[in-house]
């Protein structure tokens, strides 16, 4: 097994990242944090791991990557908002798929060991497939954040190919749980969360019959972990297979909380999928990574830290 002393987790003051850090620093790796605050926190960031305020699409942050030479990185840093990228594709691009060539092929010349990508599954399989879809169907991103991520794996593919940068893209469903920011539009769940705790009126866009493939953040955390030691390489799905549609979601959350008032139906979002779910086969044979935590636990765990905080 490579061993890993130094870790570099890009995005690593936001949602999932922050969680990537604990683990690792939990697993004695020296861990080193750069994340420019649009969308994440310093008050997530680990006071045990090393943060840096910067931006992976700037000169300084190639700068900072040749002098640190970490090991492996985690790479989570991204423009994440699907509504902000329709209204501002070539922002989009310039962090999700510029920063992501800047990082991967400076990293391919100065030794990196592997690095492990946030990419998606709910945004870049049609939902003309067959559900849960696997990694054999083709990718047709329907929206520009899909595209840009999309394209990150491929130039990650591509430092592979022709400069031997080992890569996995794992690529998530809808991810939730702890820490998730309740402003941004992926995470219902905690949209939920903060409306009915707050006694605020709950909106449902569409019928609310929309599925989605949710997953809770330690099972994506463990699935990083697998990626790290495991000798994989590619695209590889991190999903329950499991479809839940809104309307389920929003009646066990109001039983969670507590909330009473009944849902708000609104007009639904253009272009929006009605059905996402990630077959996480391959994750099983390749990484040995299955779903711990059942829906009602990791809804429960949110409900709870939402409500602490
Ligand atoms: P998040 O917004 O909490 O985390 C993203 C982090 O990246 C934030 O801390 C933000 O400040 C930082 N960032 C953005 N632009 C940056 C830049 N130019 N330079 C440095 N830092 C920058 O979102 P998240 O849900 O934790 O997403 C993490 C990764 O997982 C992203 O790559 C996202 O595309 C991917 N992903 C998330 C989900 C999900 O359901 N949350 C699903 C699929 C894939």
């Amino acid at each position: 097994m490579t061993k890993y002393k130094i870790a570099l987790v890009t995005g690593g003051a936001g949602f999932i990242g922050s969680h990537i850090v604990d683990a690792l620093i939990r697993r004695r790796i020296k861990v080193y944090v750069v994340d420019d605050l649009s969308s994440g926190a310093v008050g997530n960031v680990n006071p045990n791991a090393h943060f840096t305020k910067i931006s992976i699409t700037s000169s300084q942050f190639v700068t900072y990557l040749k002098k640190l030479i970490p090991d492996v990185i985690f790479h989570c840093a991204a423009q994440v908002n699907v509504r902000h990228s329709l209204i501002d594709p070539p922002n989009d691009a310039t962090i999700n798929i510029l920063g992501t060539i800047h990082l991967a092929h400076t990293a391919a010349t100065i030794g990196v060991k592997k690095i492990i990508y946030s990419s998606t599954g709910g945004a870049i399989y049609p939902e003309t497939a067959k559900m849960p879809a696997s990694e054999q169907v083709v990718p047709q991103p329907s929206s520009p954040y899909g595209i840009s991520k999309r394209t990150a794996e491929m130039y990650l593919h591509y430092e592979y190919q022709v400069h031997g940068m080992p890569y996995v893209a794992l690529r998530y469903a809808n991810v939730y749980g702890p820490r998730q920011n309740a402003k941004g539009e992926a995470g219902v769940i905690t949209i939920f969360a903060d409306q009915m705790l707050n006694g605020r009126p709950v909106r449902i866009f569409g019928t609310g019959k929309q599925t989605r493939d949710y997953i809770y953040v330690d099972d994506i955390v463990r699935a990083n972990m697998l990626a790290m030691h495991r000798s994989v390489m590619g695209e590889i799905n991190i999903g329950t297979g499991k479809e839940t549609d809104v309307n389920t979601l929003c009646k066990k959350m109001a039983k969670l909380t507590g909330y009473t008032l009944p849902p708000r139906y609104t007009p639904c979002i253009p272009g929006e999928m009605m059905r996402s779910s990630l077959n996480a086969r391959k994750a099983k044979q390749l990484l040995g990574w299955v779903p711990q935590v059942k829906l009602d636990e990791g809804l429960a765990k949110t409900v709870k830290w939402f409500s602490q905080t």
